[in-house]
């Protein structure tokens, strides 16, 4: 069985760890550079992705960090997650720090200031059958390279048009990214996918 790291300075750490072990992984937290050379991928949970980068400085986790992903670690980025994996994000903060491993542009906040959150039911490729989806002020995919795989999108929700689709999944080789929350369902097969990357990439 890999072991998979969540990365521990913020969001739902536990139940990311509880999804892992379902989905077939040994999981544990990761909050220091010996823990994180120990594992054979990465989540990087929700939160806020400003303070998140913060936290990462002062554990001298980023640079250790972005070493890994530039060597190929797989990794899965839920919000937050997600706009610390990609290359750029549109609307940060001007101290946000990228890791990169997803060659996207990310723009954050981005279904509208004054919506908190809100759930869909959408298609995601890999996965039968709908996948409901828990956004919490969450980001979208803007611009999406050639080689990134989109896996979902929405259309009329909050702050999307029913004629416009915006990207919400995506994939770059073993790297996985969600702007919403899957660790706050019971479906455990977005974990599974990620699991299954880590295991091909092995
Ligand atoms: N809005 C947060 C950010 O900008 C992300 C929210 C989340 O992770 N649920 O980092």
């Amino acid at each position: 069985e890999p072991l998979i790291g969540v990365l521990a300075m913020q969001g739902a750490v536990r139940e990311h760890v509880a999804m892992l072990a379902e989905a077939g992984a040994r999981a544990k937290p990761v909050r220091r550079a010996a823990e994180l050379s120990e594992v054979d991928g990465l989540v990087l949970p929700g939160g806020e992705s400003t303070t998140m980068s913060r936290l990462l400085e002062s554990f001298e986790l980023l640079e250790p960090l972005r070493a890994r992903i530039a060597g190929g670690l797989p990794a899965f980025g839920s919000c937050a997650g997600m706009i610390l994996l990609a290359r750029q994000t549109l609307d940060g903060r001007p101290d946000q720090q990228q890791l990169g491993g997803l060659d996207v542009v990310v723009r954050r906040n981005a279904f509208g200031r004054q919506v908190d959150s809100f759930e869909a039911d959408l298609d995601f490729a890999g996965v039968e059958g709908d996948v409901r989806a828990v956004f919490i002020r969450a980001p979208w995919v803007e611009k999406a390279g050639d080689g990134v795989e989109v896996l979902a999108t929405v259309s009329g929700v909050p702050g999307v048009a029913e004629d416009t689709a915006r990207i919400v999944a995506v994939r770059q080789g073993a790297v996985l990214a969600t702007a919403f929350h899957p660790e706050l369902t019971p479906d455990v097969r977005v974990h599974r996918l990620f699991v299954d990357l880590v295991r091909k990439a092995a």
